[in-house]
């Protein structure tokens, strides 16, 4: 298992989430992201419209997966 924050995955908060592949993890920061935008959290809905933003441009939004995912690969497995 590894751990990123809300943060390092393009979010607002420094919740933790531990997950085992990449896949899994993004999908718990977008679970979470969802929870926050129903709670409409003002940091978050300014970190959602980011990545929107970023998926109007399928080239830079490649970009930035790939670049969390090279820092998720990158991180110590958990104790
Ligand atoms: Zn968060």
């Amino acid at each position: 298992m590894k751990t990123m924050s809300c943060k390092q995955l393009g979010g607002a908060c420094d919740k933790e989430f531990q997950a085992s592949s990449f896949e899994e993890i993004i999908e718990m920061s977008k679970q979470h992201g969802m929870d926050m935008f129903l709670k409409q959290d003002e940091d978050h809905l300014e970190s959602i419209n980011k990545i929107r933003g970023l998926m109007q441009k399928p080239k830079e939004m490649q970009k930035w997966i790939d670049d969390k995912r090279k820092e998720f690969e990158a991180l110590p497995e958990d104790e």
